[in-house]
């Protein structure tokens, strides 16, 4: 299909379901993008931002689903996964180790999983676990995009340094791109959903 030369506003998704863990999620018969992140990062603020909807990353928040998979139709096609975020100091190591057994579980044997996108503090990029996932994903070869979120606390000449010295030092990576967002703001949404549209696209492997 064409590709549409401007990527709309905002993606049109609704909540499909929650999952613990990967035998209660939905049949994989639809191409997803994950989203994964360190709490606090903007995981949620990113998601409400792309699809324009409040609600979206509420259901994500709302007690009980925070350690869950989180399911999104998109109305043109594919799913986004909203995976629980990591490193929450307050979370118990039990609920830690949850966390890394349904996570792992996801990312390693999801059909559907095309991609995942990494959403990090531009101020603190590369903590733990997001070096760790990075060199997961390059040794699965699976296609990262790295959002530098929080974009909006430094100044566009800071943002271009961080942007550069994140892409000087982060692992190497087959299919990696790389870009400065504000979920506060909206700034970069466009180039977001230009890449989860094409994404969204793909036919996942029966
Ligand atoms: P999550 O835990 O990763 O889902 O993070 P949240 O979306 O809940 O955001 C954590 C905090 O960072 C909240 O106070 C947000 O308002 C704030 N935040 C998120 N994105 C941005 C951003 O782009 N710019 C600024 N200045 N604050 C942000």
């Amino acid at each position: 299909m064409p590709k549409s030369p401007t990527p709309p506003e905002r993606l049109d998704a609704t909540f499909l379901t929650s999952a613990p863990d990967l035998a209660r999620c939905p049949a994989p018969d639809r191409a997803e993008v994950a989203f994964a992140g360190r709490s606090n990062a903007g995981k949620s603020s990113v998601l409400n931002q792309i699809t324009g909807n409040r609600r979206t990353a509420k259901v994500s928040k709302t007690p009980g689903r925070t350690q869950q998979l989180n399911f999104f139709d998109v109305r043109t096609g594919g799913r986004l996964v909203d995976l629980p975020g990591y490193g929450y100091a307050k979370a118990g190591k039990q609920a830690q180790s949850a966390w890394q057994s349904s996570v792992n579980d996801y990312l390693s044997r999801r059909d559907s999983l095309v991609a995942l996108v990494l959403v990090m503090d531009i101020r603190h990029p590369g903590q733990p676990f997001d070096d760790e996932l990075l060199s997961w994903s390059a040794r699965s070869a699976l296609p990262v995009h790295v959002l530098l979120n929080k974009a909006d606390k430094l100044s566009s000449s800071g943002q271009q340094r961080a942007l550069q010295q994140f892409q000087r030092t982060c692992p190497d990576h087959p299919a990696l791109s790389c870009q400065t967002f504000s979920a506060l703001k909206g700034t970069g949404r466009e180039a977001l959903i230009d890449q989860l549209l094409a994404w969204l696209a793909t036919v996942p492997e029966a």
